[in-house]
């Protein structure tokens, strides 16, 4: 009766989505139920199947939107259907996630399961906050400890005295927000001299991080100056002095800095991987949403003459990504694409064509159809050259006139359509209203106009931060002068590059 079900308890990191595993990811992109709670990144959920089941059991501290013995019993019903399901949890499932309660359920109903590790909190923390968790002269054990304790659960008590007789050991406490001070006082009754380091890691890896050293004795007051709240990681031990010295994240030049971007046509924009590099929050509203949409009939014709092209030109990440799936579903090998050239209109776009192993002949500077037009005719190959321009439904006309003007026969294969979704609901704009931003970020015409359609969601409340608004170029300038959007500053040149580096300087 169970069918080929299996149960994957899978670690999601710390937050940071790159900070998951291969084995994660493969796991997520083919999973028929993916259920995940509230610390695991948006990022990774976007990694599954369009018609994978989505199944949210998020728990925030006192907020149980499902418990326990109900979550599990979603797993067995989900495995028992036959289906292929990943739990997603925050961390390593099996350090304080109730990993091992939902491995022992599985193992009773004799359901198969799978375990993948990952990056737990405490690593994080250390690692971004610059604090080695082990050092030779100064500690030789870690300890990976829980601070939440409710005597009314009849869960296993903590000694903090105990603990706070150990020599060179570093704890790192889960958990302990909500008994910050007494477990400090605890830790100093138990012996702990009042001048040992001690820190708190909140949100740490993402680019809201923020943290706080000081000492056992003074944490609890620093961390209540600061308002650092959960979810957050304590540091005690000598170890918490590297903090000065090995800092490397929150020195970097964007860090604690939010910044509004409009997610644009592809679901990871470089624009965000290029403002996290560099320690910023990014805000992405996502006012456009990629769905499939192949025009079956043109896609038949199409791949039935593939070898009498001679260039395939690819405008978009989507694109190449769903070209290749249609391609696969027809072809088994990669040989039956014949001897085509391939064109990307920018990085983004030319990733995903060498995921494939494909050479990508002609990529523009300047990520625009028209500097890829101009780039695919200063080949001087176009006369009578047959191409094809995969596209969406937003227009590519200027592209597909300049390459007709140089006497190319353009073919269009439209497989997909952009929708506009409505921020009305979308937790990201509310984060938006309610704290603002430093800065918003505009890549294209289209950015400002998605942006402006959803002004009446995007209203920001009296105490929220007025952010400076950044343009990519003259054209989108043009069009945030239209739609009423105030200029603050311009790349110098049209480009990603630029415009990051023109935030720097401002923000600087
Ligand atoms: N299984 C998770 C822990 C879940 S318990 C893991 O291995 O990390 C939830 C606690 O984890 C939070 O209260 C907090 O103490 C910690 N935590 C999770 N993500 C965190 C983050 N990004 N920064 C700091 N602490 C985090």
């Amino acid at each position: 009766m169970s069918g080929t079900g299996k149960v994957f308890l899978v670690g999601a990191g710390p937050g940071d989505p790159g900070l998951v595993t291969v084995r994660a990811r493969e796991l997520i992109s083919s999973a028929d139920v993916l259920v995940y709670d509230y610390l695991v990144h948006p990022d990774l959920i976007e990694g599954c199947r369009p018609d994978c089941e989505l199944i949210y059991v998020g728990k925030k501290a006192g907020f149980h939107a499902r418990p326990q013995d109900e979550i599990e019993q979603v797993l067995v019903e989900k495995a028992r259907a036959g289906k292929q399901v990943v739990r997603l949890k925050g961390g390593d499932p099996f350090v304080f996630g109730r990993g091992g309660e939902e491995a022992r359920t599985l193992a009773r109903d004799g359901i198969a399961f799978e375990i993948v590790p990952g990056v737990t909190a405490a690593l994080a923390a250390g690692a971004y906050a610059g604090i080695p968790l082990t050092q030779r002269n100064t500690s030789s054990s870690l300890l990976f400890v829980t601070g939440h304790e409710d005597p009314a659960k009849h869960e296993l008590q903590v000694d903090w005295r105990q603990l706070g007789a150990l020599k060179n050991t570093t704890l790192a406490i889960y958990m302990g927000m909500g008994r910050l001070a007494d477990i400090m006082r605890e830790l100093q009754e138990g012996g702990m001299s009042p001048d040992t380091p001690a820190a708190v890691v909140q949100w740490a890896s993402l680019g809201r991080q923020r943290s706080v050293t000081s000492t056992v004795s003074n944490l609890a007051r620093r961390v209540l100056d600061a308002k650092l709240a959960a979810p957050a990681i304590i540091l005690v031990g000598d170890v918490v002095r590297d903090h000065e010295s090995v800092d490397w994240f929150e020195r970097l030049p964007l860090f604690g800095r939010r910044v509004a971007i409009t997610r644009h046509r592809d679901g990871n924009s470089e624009l965000r991987t290029k403002l996290e590099a560099l320690g910023a929050d990014v805000l992405e509203l996502p006012v456009i949403r990629v769905v499939p949409d192949v025009d079956k009939q043109v896609l038949f014709e199409v791949f039935a003459e593939l070898g009498s092209y001679d260039w395939l030109v690819f405008t978009s990440p989507n694109g190449v990504r769903i070209f290749f799936d249609e391609f696969f579903r027809i072809y088994d090998e990669i040989r039956n694409l014949g001897l085509l050239r391939i064109a990307s209109v920018g990085e983004a776009t030319s990733r995903e064509i060498r995921k494939h192993r494909l050479k990508v002949e002609c990529q523009p500077e300047t990520a625009t159809g028209e500097a890829l037009a101009e780039a695919l005719i200063a080949t001087g190959s176009l006369d009578n050259a047959k191409v094809i321009v995969v596209t969406g439904n937003l227009n590519r006309e200027l592209l597909v006139q300049k390459l007709e003007g140089a006497q190319a026969i353009v073919d269009r294969l439209p497989l997909y359509r952009t929708e506009k979704l409505s921020l009305e609901r979308d937790p990201v704009a509310a984060d938006f209203r309610q704290r603002g931003a430093d800065a918003i970020l505009f890549a294209s015409s289209s950015a400002v106009d998605a942006f402006a359609n959803q002004a009446k969601h995007l209203v920001l409340e009296p105490q929220a931060r007025r952010p400076i608004a950044g343009s990519i170029g003259p054209l989108t300038s043009a069009t945030m002068k239209e739609r009423g959007v105030p200029v603050d500053f311009v790349a110098e040149s049209p480009g990603i590059d630029a415009l990051v580096a023109a935030l720097v300087r401002k923000l600087s």
